[in-house]
Order: structure tokens, then sequence, then C-alpha cells
């Protein structure tokens, strides 16, 4: 047995051994407002086979103002309540997908904890706390001091900020996804599963490289994900392009155990990933990250899914 894994360890030459925490955000779907109850079940049971078939651990985060339809609620409080039942986490990701950036402080706090009530009481009967709030859009304050008190609130509720380091923007694919799986053209969701991994491949290399100019090693990372169709029909491509980079999956308590995680971050500002908060914390602004393919941008505001702003 030991010498198998060493001839194992040996046979993979160079490829560095990595890990990362898959994160899911928006739950219980990116675009619960155009679904049925029955719809987004079905996209949870989905994704959530591939994660759990392959031993995957990961954490949705939820707006709970999207289970509020007339009629439909108790669908989508079951879908939130599949990833319980199927062992995976729930955090929390503010009641309507609010701004820290763009609302005073108190409102940002009042979204926080209107956003516990159905997801702390699932977690209670799974005899679990709610540990972890992921900022909508990344936004963690324009100014230090909103951005400490923030902090200092979340804490006295028991969270820890759920960080980000790669970001693949797999919403703005999603979206052009799923209006393609509705109108059952496969050749574009085929050309946009290639492209996403393709793009996802770009992002991997370059937030490698950087990490390692930062820190001198790749910390555990921590990858950005969102409750789509595309990833209930395809995280398993993905899972598979993360494996091939001698990536192993951790949860999200055991990536922010990195060293790394408690370097010194003074970032405010528009919502970015913790790669760039620490580079410009120590005043070197990262340059270059990898263009998204316009081509995409362009589908998605012709179907007027996006207005080119960033949804996550
Ligand atoms: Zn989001």
């Amino acid at each position: 047995m030991i010498c198998s894994l060493a001839i194992t360890g040996a046979s993979r030459g160079q490829t560095p051994q990595r890990t990362v925490a898959i994160t899911i955000d928006d739950l219980p779907a990116a675009s619960a407002n155009n679904m049925t109850g029955a719809e987004i079940f079905a996209m949870t049971s989905k994704l959530l086979t591939t994660l759990r078939d392959q031993k995957v651990p990961a954490i949705g985060f939820v707006n709970e103002d999207k289970l509020y339809k007339l009629g439909d609620v108790d669908d989508r409080i079951k879908a939130l309540n599949l990833w319980l039942d199927d062992g995976f986490e729930l955090g929390n990701h503010t009641f309507a997908h609010t701004s820290l950036n763009r609302v005073p402080l108190p409102v940002w706090e009042e979204e926080v904890i209107r956003g516990e009530t159905v997801t702390k009481y699932l977690l209670a009967q799974h005899k679990m706390n709610m540990r972890f709030l992921r900022y909508p859009y990344l936004d963690a304050g324009l100014d230090l001091q909103t951005r400490r008190e923030a902090e200092a609130f979340l804490t006295s509720r028991g969270y820890h900020v759920a960080p980000v380091t790669m970001d693949a923007w797999d919403w703005m694919y999603g979206g052009i996804y799923e209006d393609a799986r509705k109108q059952g053209d496969t050749a574009l969701q085929q050309k946009l599963l290639e492209s996403y991994l393709s793009y996802t491949t770009t992002i991997f290399d370059y937030f490698e490289k950087q990490s390692k100019n930062l820190f001198g090693y790749e910390p555990k990372q921590v990858l950005l994900l969102h409750a789509t169709w595309l990833e209930a029909d395809h995280i398993g491509d993905l899972l598979d392009l993360l494996r091939k980079r001698g990536y192993q999956f951790i949860s999200l308590a055991d990536a922010i155990s990195d060293p790394a995680y408690s370097s010194p971050d003074n970032y405010v500002g528009e919502g970015t990933g913790s790669i760039d908060h620490w580079a410009i914390t120590r005043g070197q602004p990262l340059m270059g990250e990898p263009a998204f393919p316009q081509w995409v941008i362009d589908k998605a505001k012709e179907l007027h899914h996006s207005t080119g702003t960033p949804s996550y």
C-alpha cells in the first residue's frame, strides 16, 4: 500500500498538491424569481447528488427573500433543507442580497438578521450553527471604519466572513446557459460550457501564480460558484478540471485555517477577491486579470440577463 502510494506520488511528477473549498452563492437559486419551487428542488438535487457522490464538501449561501413566493414556499424551503440532509453546510448571504457599499451599516445589519430566520431554524434541526457570511457582490465596505464595524457586528453574531480567492464569473455564464436550456439550444449550452471551463483554467492559472508571488506558496483556495443549472448540469466537469490541476476538496472552515487568511487586509472599495485585498494592502496591486470573453458579456446583455454589472 505504502509502496503503491509512493509510486502514484512519483508518477504525478510536477502536479502540485493543492486544495480548494467549493462555495455556492445565491441559494436557493440565482434565478429563483424565474423558477418554480419544484424546478429549484430538481436543480438543487442534481447539483448536490454530484457533490455527494464525489465526496466533495460544499457550503451554500442563502438569500431568504427568494423563499417567499406565495404558494411556493414549502418547495423552496425543501430545496434548502436538501443541502443539510445531504451533509452540506448553509451560510448567510443577507436577506435580499444587499451590498454593504450601497446602504448605511444599520440597514445592512438588519438585512443580515432578516436573512437568518429560516436558515437558522433548518440548521438547528440538524444540530448545526450558522457560521459563515458571504458579502453580496463581495462588497465589504467603502471605508475602513464601516468595514471594521461590520466585521465586529458579524463576530458578535457568531459569523466568520467567507472569503473568495477564485472567481470565474460562473453567474454570467449561468444566466445565458439557463436561457439556452429553456430554448433547447444544446449547441449554445455546449459552447458556453467550453468557454466557462476554459476561462476557469485561465483564472486558476492566474491566481495560483499571484498567490504564490504573494505568499511563496499556494494557500488553500476558496472558489466562488452560484446555484444555477450550469453548475447543476456540469459541476462534475469542473471538479474533473480541478482534480487534473492537483486539487483536493476541503471544507471552507479548513480553507480559512490557512495562515494566508490572517494576513493584513485593509482593502476598501468595490467588491473583489482576497488575493486582490492582500496585494493592494501590501501596495502591490495585481495587474492583468484574464479578460472575460466579450461574446459572453454581449450575449448576456442581448438576453437581458445582465446589465453588465456583476450580480454575484
Ligand atoms: Zn450573491
